[in-house]
């Protein structure tokens, strides 16, 4: 399987002023050192509370958001440092679905509008040929040929995501992030959307980076999936050994949290007592040692790089050094 996107090191510091002259003061460490790869045709699901970076970290995939170091490549190209003019043709083949549609999309625009637009943009197509693609996507997206004059508050919060699909997929993308795109709607209606992303996505042969602060979201729908926290990976992996073998005291206390879960935790349920910690002050060594239950002396003092567990399965804790 081809690698279409890599991330190196990928780090974004938002810097916090202060005092009278507005000096820098510090730093917000949002995402801090994030390094993965995502394969052609795969989902990589990207999980973490609010604040653990995750949502920064696909703004910057996409040039949305210009990191503070580190690389994005796409398809082996660096796209870290290109200028505008020189994104163009990489913009076309990245799309970004949201969280909410009714902010993400204009309510002045009809859903016809709303779709044709990327395509006036980012394309020479004709008249005639986008207006030909607006019904292919309708179609594709589950809506009828005659919703396309509609406005998008005549539709329900699940259709709107539709809309915010379609008009995603307008110029044929091979890699799409959604950032939370199904989180504001109800269970069933998530089903939906979801099974409608994985069906275009065997349709279309669709890449797709699935940020969500719900790992019960992402289970079905990822190959893989990563876990972040206070802007690192704490785990990344197959998603079976994810659900089913989670080694990262934060995963298995995230797991524990969701209801009726397969997983096999041989441990008493990890409890995730306290809040997550500044990310302006992070602890020192492992920034989950706070909140961990198996927290020892070298938590605090040297911070836990990912290391490889075999078959694909890396995990950034102390409990699995050699020399434990
Ligand atoms: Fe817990 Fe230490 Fe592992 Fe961090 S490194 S998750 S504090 S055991
Ligand atoms: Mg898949």
């Amino acid at each position: 399987q081809e690698t279409i996107l890599k991330v190196e090191d990928l780090k974004k510091y938002f810097p916090i002023k202060g005092g009278i002259l507005k000096r820098t003061v510090g730093n917000v460490k949002a995402v801090d050192g994030v390094t993965f790869d995502v394969k052609q045709g795969e989902t990589l699901g990207i999980v973490g509370e609010s604040g653990s970076g995750k949502s920064t970290l696909g703004r910057m995939i996409l040039r949305l958001l210009e990191p503070t170091e580190g690389k994005v490549l796409f398809e082996d190209h660096d796209i870290t440092h290109l200028s505008h003019k020189k994104m163009r043709p990489f913009r076309k083949e990245m799309q970004i679905v949201f969280q909410d549609p009714f902010a993400s999309l204009n309510s002045k625009m009809s859903v016809e509008q709303l779709i044709e637009e990327p395509m006036i943009i980012q394309t020479d197509m004709g008249k005639k040929e986008r207006k030909k693609r607006i019904n292919y996507l309708l179609e594709k997206v589950g809506l009828r040929a005659s919703d396309r004059l509609k406005y998008p508050h005549e539709f329900s919060g699940g259709q709107r995501q539709r809309i915010s699909i379609a008009r995603a997929l307008a110029n044929n993308p091979k890699f799409v992030i959604a950032d939370e795109a199904v989180s504001a709607l109800d269970v069933s209606i998530q089903a939906q959307v979801l099974n409608l992303m994985s069906d275009l996505q065997e349709d279309l042969g669709l890449t797709y980076l699935f940020i969500s602060h719900d790992l019960s979201v992402v289970k079905h729908i990822s190959d893989r999936v990563g876990v972040m926290y206070l802007g690192r990976l704490a785990e990344i992996a197959p998603k079976h050994a994810i659900y089913k073998e989670p080694l990262h005291p934060y995963t298995q206390a995230l797991l524990s949290a969701i209801p009726d879960t397969d997983v096999d935790l041989e441990k008493e349920k990890v409890k995730l007592e306290g809040d997550l910690p500044s990310p302006s002050n992070p602890p020192s060594g492992c920034a989950f040692r706070t909140r961990c239950p198996m927290a020892h002396d070298k938590c605090a003092e040297v911070r836990p790089e990912l290391q490889h567990m075999g078959d694909g399965h890396y995990v950034a804790c102390h409990l699995y050094d050699e020399e434990q």
